[in-house]
């Protein structure tokens, strides 16, 4: 670990040290004289020879498709013609196995791929035998949500029970079930947690569970466990906690790196700390987990059961839900149910879900409905211990003489808690926060139980039995009991959490959006980076050494962002300190990442010709420099001049599909000129470099330089930029219309080639601006969105607006960080009438900068894009807000609105954890705070006509308050506390930039009627690939052309499969097979979506021709065929092997796959 440690050290240094020097070298260089401006003459007519060179390019690229697709379709023919008469087609065995690399390719050349014709009818979204029991939509719109006091369970009703209603056979099953909750971070950071407190409830743990066998015990944040068994754990200790383990008093549940917040985090960070969690219990312990267990997560997300099910796990238990569901629920004995996936029609989905009843997981609300009576029976609140029972009532220590009295009261609450279900077992736990940490807590818990349990056991006319359990004593009994289809089906999700009164957590959808935001950057580069490393060490292009190398850095980096993960991280709901640590954690995993990224990219372009791998760290620089832990990268500018007159530009895409995109990078001089992987010139647009925080301004010596490029799936291409002589006319390189408004006193000292407009007066109407052939969009006089006309001439009125909360300020009823609570709906963000406005206009990229200053408010840095990218032909803007809320306000919220006359009417969607679509309404009978939800990746407002969607680069919340409006909430600062423990409001707010992506699309034709009983919904194809390309950018890579320059690509996967997610590829994994045995390999997880065909432009599919779900896996990464394996989400259960790797996925489905390294050598 200390070389590990020492050699970390050594590469961040390394990065930081070539980062300040490229720096140092770049700033220098802008100091230098400038290279003069070129003289070329810009004739008015240059604009619309572009246009008709790109549309005469486009127009060869459409007639190449067309052919491709009608080879396509022609061979989809002959393969279903021959299938009518002769049994499924095997496959063409692939071709010996050799290291294949295809040198770049121009769009839509490459060979047809025929695909197998798949019976799907098996898959779940196709069947509908299923019926759901409890639908949670449903439920919204039936119940009042009225909140009558119910007495000792205030939120319920006066439970009742008959006293024969148990018998010697039929006994009441007490589990009581000891916890503590540890979280990796809210008051304190991680390890000072550990230190304070987790180390001694491990000490204590193995010492005090071996007084009894009966002694059971819990345990879920593997993070913690890890951390005490690298550290500190003796090696007694760990036989002894083995041990436990083994004999099941102890029970690891979810086994999760954390207890993740399900949210705001991706489905895929999920997944990722998931893994890690069960990885390492798997490698270390040879632990695989059984339960769930997530008490305090805000909220739950019916994605989190899905991926809990492709676990392995069996059963799992929720706590934080809206108390009147909980009431609602608990009614009907609904509080057990089967948990399943919106679109399953088939039941192959569910997770058998145990919502705990009352308010809390303390002890207090986890014996029954009194409180009052289940805190006397906390024995850590005995007199003298410094906790004490809010209710007045403390507890007695049980003796001879109290035991009958005790005893009877506590069996009364459990009694009271079993009418809520539907068995005769009840779930007790036992436990809090950090509890367990002293050595007197377990004697006073386990002993005064104990009397309680051996006392009530004897007294047959109780007809009760009571015990210490795990979580999978407790379920194995529910089971024994009552058949799994006796139970209720519930689909849906469990937000917005509301825990008392219109107390609604739909605050920390928002806070921390900076922090927020850096989840997302970091998880796009664990992702690239275990698949670039992945195919290095497949490939065989790096020595073992070197793997395992570049697999500590990336393990490194995951881990980082599996703690984030954790419901305090993401969430934004720690305290300021601790978030700057998660935050410290996370940038140097990010440049962890990028190390491992660039040096794996430079293997691959190397080989197969590597002699010896050098101990060189940095070959390439990756053109985006996270300095600080909360400050918004910043882009490499390129500085080329005589002496350095050339940059090769790699572009790796980690994503399993060919991309067409338009790129920026920033060069020092506009005399550039841009060369693809073949060396062939490509048109390219220069325009000014606009930045500025409270003012708009031109960068000196910076400019955009656009250019569209094509890189393969999962492939590495190589473009270069030149300088070039400035004399000389290019015809490949544009520059920029540049329009200024509002800003007559600016002196523009632009070089001349940049045609610039800068009216004096103040804009009094609308502008408009657009890339190429690309939408139109319009702004206002005050530089806001107000329509976008689409390329086909349609115009959609898309109005756009700042808005801001106050928060009520009333005792125990303000918002905080975990609570949004306005004093009323939101009104205008006032900026500056007449904001400074700027232009720039070229034949790929057009962007309109508009800054909005707001004086004791906020300031925010608009940029609406456009970019001309026929690959995505739908209207799509780019909306880039950088932004912060001035310091001088207490309490601000700050939305960004759109009102469109799309008539959705209450009805809109967002997404769970970027995995699907739920339904939403919007519920007049509910507080506005309630009508907010999450907002991790993307919304949607639709009717018969058209479709606005929303794709976010950040988790954020929003809302559609009314029809036609979608809302998203930007940032917030809040003066106090919330009273949930914080103790502190949310007012460390630094400058975030988010990026959203606006989509608008149309119905071509009527599309089917949907029922108004279907609550999941999808995107479609062109919203899904712009949605992967924002969450997982194109890893932009620079370095000096010289003599030993690595070949121009790199690009492996025959595969290009826009409907299938890579979500995971990790290079060194293990594995359990049937037998016990362990096994090591790799391991991949892919998801299919599952795509709208109703909206949208139908051309997307052209660009992007779907796969139906079907990956050669031999076809994309150097595998053995006859290794691979279905295995479990986590790899840490291995299945059946996958015949010659060829995997098919159903729409919506998530597969795992283990690839085996191992048996081969055994
Ligand atoms: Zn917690």
């Amino acid at each position: 670990m200390r070389i590990r440690r020492l050699s970390a050290l050594f590469w961040a240094t390394c990065i930081i040290a070539f980062i300040f020097i490229l720096y140092v070298v770049t700033d220098l260089s802008l100091k230098l004289p400038s290279i003069k401006p070129a003289m070329v003459d810009l004739e008015d007519n240059k604009w619309s020879s572009f246009e008709s060179k790109l549309r005469n390019i486009e127009n060869e690229l459409n007639q190449h498709h067309a052919v491709v697709g009608e080879i396509k379709s022609a061979m989809d023919q002959i393969v279903e013609q021959s299938q009518e008469f002769h049994p499924p087609q095997i496959r063409p065995k692939p071709a010996p196995k050799q290291i294949k690399i295809r040198e770049f390719k121009v769009v839509g050349d490459e060979p047809p791929r025929m695909h197998r014709k798949i019976n799907m009818s098996y898959c779940p979204i196709f069947q509908t035998s299923s019926k759901t029991d409890v639908q949670m939509l449903s439920m919204y719109d039936r119940i009042m949500f009225d909140d009558v006091d119910g007495g000792v369970w205030k939120q319920g009703w006066n439970i009742e029970y008959k006293d024969n209603q148990w018998s010697s056979k039929n006994k009441l099953k007490v589990f009581i079930v000891p916890h503590s909750h540890n979280d990796p971070g809210w008051i304190k950071t991680f390890e000072n947690y550990y230190k304070a407190q987790t180390k001694a409830i491990f000490t204590n743990m193995v010492e005090k569970l071996k007084e009894n066998v009966g002694r059971k015990f819990i345990w879920a944040e593997t993070s913690y466990l890890s951390l005490w068994w690298t550290s500190d754990a003796t090696d007694k200790e760990k036989t002894d906690f083995q041990n436990l383990l083994k004999s099941g008093q102890i029970e690891i549940v979810t086994g999760g790196w954390v207890m993740n917040d399900e949210a705001n985090s991706h489905w895929v960070s999920n997944a990722q700390q998931l893994t890690t969690g069960h990885q390492w219990l798997l490698d270390n312990l040879g632990y695989i987990p059984k339960n769930g267990w997530a008490i305090d997560p805000f909220g739950y997300s019916s994605s989190q059961p899905y991926l809990l099910k492709l676990t392995g796990l069996e059963n799992s238990v929720i706590q934080r839900v809206h108390y009147r569901v909980k009431k609602e629920l608990a009614l009907n004995r609904q509080l057990e149910f089967k948990w399943r996936q919106m679109w399953d029609g088939s039941g192959k989905t569910d997770m058998f879900t145990h919502m705990m009843p009352f308010y809390s997981y303390d002890v207090p609300h986890t014996c029954g409905p009194d409180p009052k009576i289940c805190c006397q029976f906390d024995f850590k609140r005995l007199p003298g211990n410094g906790v004490t029972c809010p209710w007045g009532s403390p507890p007695r220590k049980i003796v001879q003489k109290n035991v009958d009295e005790r005893s009877f009261m506590i069996l009364d609450q459990w009694r009271k808690k079993a009418q809520l279900y539907r068995s005769n077992v009840v779930l007790v736990p036992l436990g809090d926060d950090f509890r367990y940490d002293r050595a007197n807590e377990w004697d006073n818990q386990y002993q005064n139980y104990e009397m309680i349990i051996d006392y009530i056991n004897s007294n047959e006319a109780w007809n009760a039995e009571v015990q210490f359990g795990t979580l999978q004593d407790y379920f194995k009994a529910v089971h024994e009991e009552i058949k799994l289809a006796d139970f209720p089906v519930l689909t849906g999700d469990f937000f917005t959490y509301a825990d008392r009164n219109q107390h609604y957590w739909s605050g920390y959808y928002t806070s921390r959006p900076f922090y927020k935001r850096m989840d997302r950057a970091l998880l796009a580069y664990v992702r690239a980076a275990e698949v670039i490393t992945a195919q290095a060490s497949s490939s065989r292009s790096v020595s073992h050494i070197t793997s395992l190398q570049l697999r500590d850095r990336v393990e490194h980096a995951r881990r980082a962002l599996a703690l984030f993960q954790h419901h305090d991280g993401v969430a934004g709901t720690a305290r300021d300190d601790v978030h700057e640590d998660y935050a410290r954690k996370m940038l140097t995993a990010i440049k962890y990442s990028q190390s491992a990224i660039q040096q794996a990219a430079y293997y691959l372009l190397k080989q197969p010709a590597i002699q010896d791998q050098t101990q060189e760290d940095v070959y390439f620089d990756v053109d985006d420099i996270w300095r600080k832990h909360d400050e918004i990268p910043s882009r490499i500018t390129i500085a080329l001049d005589p002496m350095s007159p050339s940059r090769r530009l790699l572009f790796y895409n980690a994503l399993a599909f060919k991309r067409h995109e338009v790129v920026t990078v920033i060069v020092s001089t506009p005399h550039v000129e841009v060369f693809d992987p073949d060396g062939s010139p490509i048109m390219a647009q220069i325009s000014p470099v606009v930045a500025g925080e409270k003012r708009l301004g031109f960068a000196a010596n910076k400019f955009q330089l656009s250019f569209p490029v094509v890189v393969d799936a999962l492939a590495i291409t190589v473009y270069s930029v030149s300088l070039r002589d400035n004399m000389a006319i290019n015809k490949y390189t544009s520059y920029s219309r540049v329009r200024i408004y509002n800003a007559d006193y600016w002196s523009v000292e632009l070089p001349k080639m940049f045609a610039v407009e800068q009216p004096a007066a103040r804009l009094a109407d609308d502008v408009t601006m657009q890339a190429g052939n690309s939408s139109r969009v319009v702004a206002t006089m005050n530089g806001l969105l107000k329509a976008v006309v689409t390329p086909d001439g349609h115009t959609m009125p898309v109005h756009m607006d700042f808005v801001q909360y106050d928060t009520q300020k009333a005792q125990d009823n303000n918002s905080g960080a975990y609570l949004f609570i306005p004093d009323g709906p939101a009104t205008p963000f006032k900026s500056d009438p007449f904001p400074e406005i700027v232009i720039t206009e070229g034949p790929f990229k057009a962007t309109l900068y508009s800054g909005l200053v707001g004086p004791k408010a906020a300031e925010v840095l608009l940029a609406i894009s456009v970019y001309n990218n026929p690959s995505l032909p739908h209207a799509e803007l780019e909306i880039s807000n950088t932004l912060l809320i001035d310091p001088q306000v207490d309490d601000l919220e700050l939305a960004m609105r759109f009102s469109t006359p799309i008539k959705n009417g209450d009805i809109f969607y967002t997404d769970l954890n970027g995995m699907q679509m739920i339904k939403r309404r919007y519920f007049e009978k509910l507080p506005l705070q309630a009508n907010f939800y999450p907002l991790p990746a993307a919304a949607f407002l639709q009717d018969g006509g058209a479709r606005l969607t929303l794709l976010t680069s950040t988790p954020l919340g929003a809302a559609a308050l009314r029809s036609g409006q979608l809302e998203v909430m930007q940032d917030r600062r809040l003066s106090r506390d919330d009273n949930r423990g914080l103790n502190q409001g949310v007012l460390d707010n630094v400058r975030t930039r988010h990026t959203f992506r606006l989509l608008l699309e149309r119905v071509p034709q009527v599309c089917a009627s949907k029922s108004p009983e279907q609550t999941s919904e999808y995107l479609t194809l062109g919203a899904h690939v712009s949605q992967q390309m924002l969450l997982q950018p194109l890893i932009t890579m620079h370095y000096s052309a010289n003599e030993n320059s690595p070949r121009s690509s790199y690009s492996r996967s025959l595969v290009s499969a826009p409907d299938v997610v890579l979500a995971a590829f990790h290079s060194h994994i293990a594995t359990k097979n049937k037998d016990g045995a362990t096994h090591h390999g790799m391991g991949m997880t892919f998801q299919r979506v599952h795509l709208d065909t109703c909206y949208g432009n139908k051309a997307v599919e052209k660009w992007y021709p779907l796969s139906e779900g079907q990956i050669p896996l031999t076809d994309m990464v150097d595998v053995q065929p006859d290794q691979i394996f279905d295995s479990s989400l986590t790899f840490v259960h291995v299945r059946n092997p996958v015949p010659e790797a060829f995997i098919a996925l159903c729409p919506m489905e998530i597969r795992s796959v283990f690839i085996n390294q191992t048996l081969k050598r055994a």
